[in-house]
């Protein structure tokens, strides 16, 4: 019997047959995440019931040297939940569920296996909000978004992922179940140990539950389209709003270019406002109607916002909407290298500046698109590979926005991660010392390596 084959049988002895799946039994939805990134069959493939389940398979993977990459739903960008086909890959999907909610903490406990959009749904039908919202929200995991530090679309109000996890419990390399659930705000007992496992992809321990924070509902929103005429206006028009009509709910900034490629992209392609302004931004306030005419008022007469277009009902908010949501077709319309990076509010006009004046002198003719979160120091920018010579230099382009970016003090991966694909570049953003530090903490959680080897720090 080979290694492997012993620990399948121990495994399977542990937790049942119907636990361990391998060869074509494993659905090839395992195979990689959502980049489609280096698929492979894992040798193996585990689905534990509980968190008993989950420390028993870590404990006999351990003791056997046996790598093991935990899979969330498999919605990740950064190629953090791909297997290789000697790893084994363990799914949380079979431990899923909402274990409470308890209304006077404003505190949700639910099992890591949940999917996001039934946690959303649960804590609605109980008059309350869960903030975190992306894109990926009915395929995600609870412990896939808490594992990836997840941000999504109302981090400028609420905060990300680690803003809104009180509590968690992890079960470490070696088996051992930390217990780190509370639900408490203030809790200052020694280090913040959660902490490590937000944002660790899976390399430092295994999420099994979490005590989530939650918020009130908010009310009505009112959409608004802005043109600005340079990128000081829209930090400026950002913070006037902050103060005078409270922090907006979303604050998406367009570049010019973007803005009118969205437009052209509409069933009926028709401009909300003239398209030659330098910026646009489409933001969603739950301020008062007066309050918020009155800000924009005061933002004209400064010279921060040059026209505006107040949605009048749900459906022209919906259009307003359509616009940025332009992305959505990038995967159909483009060949799109695409880039989820962040710098501080303040330089992100002069690096979306210097990467166009790089690429363009690099590569003329090139197509690149600029569009944010400016509001979270989040940029997002993608290059249309069709638009440089073939085969495409995409390591080299990565190079140089990653260059820029770390010129400037920015961060090589705003919320999606490091994983299998970033893994080259992070030294732009983190220091020698700290990488040290990282493979340090990596090696107290996990002495033998078993836990999504590769990933992060190589
Ligand atoms: C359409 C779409 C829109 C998206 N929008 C956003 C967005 O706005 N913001 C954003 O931040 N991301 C976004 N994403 C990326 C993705 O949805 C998030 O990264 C999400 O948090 C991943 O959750 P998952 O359950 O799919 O994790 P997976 O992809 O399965 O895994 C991601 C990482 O977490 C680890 N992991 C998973 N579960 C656990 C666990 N229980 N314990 C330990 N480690 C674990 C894996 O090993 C892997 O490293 C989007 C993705 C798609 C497809």
């Amino acid at each position: 019997m080979s290694d492997l084959e012993h620990t399948l049988a121990r495994l399977r002895e542990a937790l049942g047959d119907a636990q361990v799946l391998t060869g074509e039994a494993i659905s090839p939805r395992h195979f990689s995440d959502w980049t489609r990134h280096a698929p492979a069959c894992p040798a193996a493939l585990i689905l534990p019931l509980d968190t008993h389940q989950v420390a028993t398979a870590l404990r006999i993977c351990n003791a056997a040297g046996q790598s093991i990459v935990p899979q969330g739903g498999m919605t990740g960008l950064a190629g953090g939940a791909v297997p290789r086909a000697q790893d084994i890959a363990l799914s949380l999907e079979r431990l899923c569920g909402i274990e409470e909610i308890d209304l006077a903490s404003a505190t949700v406990t639910v099992k890591a296996g949940t999917l996001l959009q039934d946690v959303q749904q649960a804590v609605a039908d109980a008059g309350y909000l869960f903030p975190l919202d992306l894109g990926a929200r009915g395929s995600c995991q609870i412990g896939g978004n808490i594992a990836t530090n997840a941000g999504g679309n109302a981090v400028i109000r609420y905060g990300m992922t680690r803003d809104l996890v009180l509590g968690l419990e992890v079960v470490l390399a070696d088996g051992r179940v930390l217990n780190l659930m509370n639900k408490m705000i203030k809790n200052n007992c020694g280090y913040d140990l959660k902490q490590c496992f937000i944002g660790s992809e899976g390399t430092l321990g295994v999420i099994t539950r979490a005590v989530l924070r939650l918020a009130p509902q908010p009310g009505p929103t009112t959409t608004l389209l802005c043109a600005l005429p340079d990128y000081p206006s829209a930090v400026g028009f950002l913070r006037r709003l902050q103060r005078s009509a409270g922090t907006p709910q979303a604050y998406e900034l367009m570049w010019q270019d973007f803005f009118r490629m969205g437009v052209s992209w509409l069933d009926n392609p028709v401009a909300p406002m003239p398209d030659h302004h330098p910026l646009y931004v489409l933001l969603e306030s739950s301020a008062s109607s007066e309050m918020l005419e009155q800000t924009l008022q005061n933002a004209m007469d400064a010279g921060e916002v040059v026209d505006a277009v107040i949605a009048g009902s749900q459906s022209q908010a919906r259009n307003l909407w359509k616009i940025r949501e332009a992305t959505a077709e990038f995967p159909v319309r483009l060949a799109p290298l695409n880039f989820d990076i962040s710098l501080p509010i303040g330089q992100i006009g002069e690096f979306a500046d210097l990467c166009r004046r790089r690429l363009d002198q690099r590569w003329p003719g090139n197509h690149s698109l600029y569009f944010g979160h400016i509001g979270d120091s989040n940029l997002h920018l993608t290059v249309d590979l069709n638009s440089l010579p073939q085969p495409s230099p995409v390591f080299e382009v990565e190079d140089l926005v990653y260059r820029a970016v770390g010129e400037l003090g920015g961060a090589v991966s705003a919320e999606h991660g490091i994983g299998l694909l970033k893994r080259e570049f992070l030294h732009h953003s983190v220091s020698h010392e700290a990488l040290e530090v990282m493979a340090q903490l990596k090696r107290s959680f996990d002495p033998n390596g078993i836990l999504n080897s590769g990933k992060i720090l190589g």
